[in-house]
């Protein structure tokens, strides 16, 4: 299978990875939309989020206490997750990742 985020886990494209567990890589985004910008994904390859949470629960949770980590790590108590999810919502890597924003404000709804 073709899938970047899955040559990030496996070591064959850089990244700036600043976590690892079990199930989960965390890696800084390429294009940050905040001060601290990360993405967390499963280390097996799920679509999106809702087949990560049918399919491995375990490390569906293991996604919010990892992003959870890195903002305590960074600093932070106050952060954003995000899962796009489909063309339409801004996915544009079908492998399941959360999106952890943190360092600015941010605005409801998003955009
Ligand atoms: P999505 O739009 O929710 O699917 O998020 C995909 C994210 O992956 C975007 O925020 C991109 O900036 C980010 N991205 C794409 N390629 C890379 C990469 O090679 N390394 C790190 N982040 C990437």
């Amino acid at each position: 299978m073709d899938c970047l985020f899955c040559k990030i886990v496996a070591g064959e494209i850089p990244a700036e990875i600043v976590h690892t567990t079990e199930r989960t890589v965390a890696f800084r985004d390429l294009n940050a939309q905040a001060p601290t910008h990360v993405l967390i994904v499963p280390k097996d390859h799920y679509a999106n989020a809702a087949e990560l949470a049918a399919g491995d629960p375990v490390a569906s949770a293991e996604l919010v206490t990892t992003a959870a980590a890195v903002a305590t790590a960074e600093g932070y108590d106050d952060y954003r997750l995000v899962f796009n999810t489909g063309a339409g919502a801004g996915q544009s890597v079908f492998h399941t990742h959360l999106h952890l924003l943190a360092g600015r404000p941010f605005g409801w709804p998003p955009g």
